[in-house]
Order: C-alpha cells, then structure tokens, then sequence
C-alpha cells in the first residue's frame, strides 16, 4: 500500500465531512491551499476528506496533487478525463463524495476555508440541510464580474423565485440527505446553486468576505460565464419562451398599424416610394423572428441533450481505487 492509504476503518466509516474542490490549471494555487485548509480541517477534530475533482488540467496540477497526496492521507483525487467545467466537475465531486455532510469550495481561496467551521456550526444549529455562504463584501471583484454577477443575480431571482439566495455561489456545506437528492437528479448541465436552493430543505446561511484570488488566474472567461446564465435561465425558467410569445404579439400589432398606414396612404393617393419603412419593416421583424426562433433553439437543444443523456464528464481515476480496493 502506498503511505497515506486509507485505512480498514476508513472504508467501513464514512468520514463525517467531504470538501469537494473543483480544479482547473490550478498549479499556482494548490500549494497555498493546501497549506491553509489543512489546519482548518484538521482542527474540527472530526474525520474528513478533501476531494479535488481535477477538472481536465492541462499544467502541472495532476503531479502537485500527487505530491500533496503523499503526506496528507485524507486528500483524495478524481481525476476527469477532459475538462468539463466547474458545474460538471462539481456534480462529479457530489456523486463520489462519502461524507455526511459535504462542503463545496472554489480551490483559489476567495472563498475562505475557515467558513466551513462556522457552516457546521449553523448546520447542527439550525437543522438546516443546506448552509449557503452569503459574500457580504465583493470588493476585491473586479468592477466587471460585480456588475455582472449583480444582474446575473437580479434576473435569477426574479425569474426563478426569490428562494434562491443572491450573492452565494457555490460556496455551501450540504447534508447527505441533500447531496442524495441532487444526485438523483436526471437534469443535466444542472445549475447546482440554483437546484439546491429548488429543492426546499431547510437551509441556513453563513456571510464571508469575498477574497482576492490567492494565485493564478480566473478559469471563468465571459463565454463562461454567458454559458451559465444561459443554462440558468434555460433550467430554471420559461420565462424567455414567453418573451417570444410577446415579441410575436408586438410585432403584429406594429404590422398591423404599418398595415393601416400603407392603406390610409394608398387612398388619400400619398403613396410614397416606401423603400425606408418597408426595409425598417422587413429588418424588424427579421430580427424578432431569428430571436424567437434562437429562444426556441435553447430549450429544444436542451430537450435533445437531454435525450441522449450522455454523461458530462468521465472519471479517469479516482486515488481512492487504488489505495483501498
Ligand atoms: N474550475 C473548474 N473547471 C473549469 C473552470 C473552473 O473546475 O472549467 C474551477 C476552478 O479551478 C476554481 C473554481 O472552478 O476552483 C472557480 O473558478 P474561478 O475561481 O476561476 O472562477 P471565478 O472565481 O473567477 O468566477
Ligand atoms: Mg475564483
């Protein structure tokens, strides 16, 4: 066996908490975390695993982790076989987790580890299911991603519900009976801080600072982020098939006054040559049209992803198969 293998009584207990990492290139971070979450953890007194879900990393992120593997025994890698992104790799994180109570935390340390005590605390506290981390400061956000998240958080909350918490991302600590039930799921491409909250058990919230990230650079570029609003408001919501219906309703009530223009035009004989409103018109209702039918396209490329029900990601090693089995 190799050192820092599990133990028997490892494998007949299952820790009391799980801390899944998504990782992503994350070399010039893992050392910092490592060396900060290690204390909290090890502090709680309480049995526990870290699992990183590397995430496809194309740097030197495996072989850190292997190296840190070596003499933290309750670090524990799966690895993906490509990159599948942060939500993907969280989902895989919650189905290989075996903690009863489960936290998921960003591996650049914006979300700060120490918070995860005082979640367990509110947890037992409160009997809540579900422990959302609320940032009551963004401050060290660029100006871009607070603006954005803000109205990422607006929308979501008026379309989804107001249940879901604004400002918590996906920094939370989660029960077994929760993680169980998002597990069940068959949603793919599944928002988890908008399903967790949609479930409805009971939950608590704990308020961090927002951090700086520790190293490294943000794995979340615009297209990223456009990707998960669009699964957001696609999952969670028909509102935007609805903005068709009423974009349709628009647009023939406008052909239908542009209608009764041409005909006043026609019999008062003040028929002008037309060129500008009929390309005005043509254009607009061009545009609505292609509009509808993308909204459209969103949820029917949902429905046939759906359908296939391809995995959206695959495991190509999990360290914990070849130390106990
Ligand atoms: N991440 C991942 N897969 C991806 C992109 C990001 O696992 O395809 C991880 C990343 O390593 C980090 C977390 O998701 O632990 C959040 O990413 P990041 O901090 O870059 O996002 P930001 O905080 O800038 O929104
Ligand atoms: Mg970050």
């Amino acid at each position: 066996m190799k050192p820092g293998a599990g133990t028997d009584a490892d494998l007949v207990q299952p820790p009391e908490l799980s801390v899944v990492v998504p990782m992503f290139d994350e070399e010039a971070v893992i050392g910092l975390f490592v060396e900060r979450l290690r204390p909290v953890l090890d502090d709680l007194g309480q049995a526990y695993e870290v699992l990183v879900v590397d995430d496809g990393s194309r740097d030197t992120t495996p072989a850190l982790l292997e190296k840190a593997r070596r003499d933290w025994e309750q670090l524990r890698v799966v690895r993906l076989r490509a990159n599948a992104g942060h939500q993907a790799a969280l989902s895989a994180g919650l189905v290989r987790a075996r903690g009863a109570w489960i936290a998921t935390i960003d591996a650049d340390l914006q979300d700060p580890p120490e918070t995860i005590a005082d979640m367990l605390t509110a947890a037992r506290e409160q009997s809540a299911d579900v422990v959302y981390g609320v940032r009551n400061d963004r401050t060290t956000d660029s100006a871009f991603k607070r603006h954005t998240a803000g109205v990422y958080y607006r929308m979501i909350r008026r379309l989804v519900g107001q249940h879901v918490p604004a400002d918590a991302g996906d920094f939370r600590l989660m029960s077994r009976a929760m993680v169980d039930a998002v597990n069940r799921l068959p949603e793919q491409n599944r928002v988890l801080r908008l399903v967790v909250p949609a479930l409805g058990f009971p939950s608590a919230q704990v308020e961090y600072r927002r951090e700086e990230r520790a190293a490294g650079t943000t794995k979340y570029p615009l297209s990223r982020m456009i990707r998960l609003t669009v699964d957001s408001l696609t999952g969670f919501s028909i509102a935007p098939l609805r903005l068709a219906t009423w974009f349709g309703l628009g647009g023939a009530a406008v052909t239908f006054l542009l209608l009764a223009f041409a005909l006043l035009a026609f019999v008062t004989d003040h028929t002008v040559p037309g060129w500008t409103s009929t390309f005005v018109a043509v254009a607009a209702v061009g545009a609505v049209q292609l509009l509808c039918l993308g909204l459209l396209g969103e949820y029917v490329g949902r429905l046939y992803t759906q359908l296939q029900g391809r995995p959206t990601y695959h495991i190509a090693y999990d360290s914990e198969d070849d130390t106990n089995r």
